[in-house]
């Protein structure tokens, strides 16, 4: 759950820190290019995003969604 929260919580809030940055958000003179670019590969390694739900709803409900 942990995981799930933090890798989506950075994902949101590096896409919120680009859009304040304007234009400048994505280009390389700005560090806020990377850790944008960086948060998107969060929610896919040690876990993707949709397993960690499909895990915490078998674990919260008993029904597996898949094998
Ligand atoms: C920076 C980085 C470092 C990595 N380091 C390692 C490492 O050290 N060791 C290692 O073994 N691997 C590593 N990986 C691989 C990583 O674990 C896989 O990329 C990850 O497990 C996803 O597998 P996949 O890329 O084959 O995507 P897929 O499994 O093809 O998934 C593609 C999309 O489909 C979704 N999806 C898949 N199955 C389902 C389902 N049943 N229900 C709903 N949605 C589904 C996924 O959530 C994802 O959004 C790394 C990846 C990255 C990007």
């Amino acid at each position: 759950m942990a995981k799930y929260f933090a890798s989506e919580t950075a994902v949101t809030a590096t896409r919120q820190a680009v859009q304040m940055h304007g234009g400048n958000g994505v280009t390389r003179e700005f560090l806020v290019e990377k850790l944008a670019r960086d948060a998107l590969l969060v929610p896919i390694y040690e876990g993707t995003t949709q397993i960690q739900q499909l895990i915490i709803a078998r674990a919260l409900t008993g029904v597996a969604a898949f094998s």
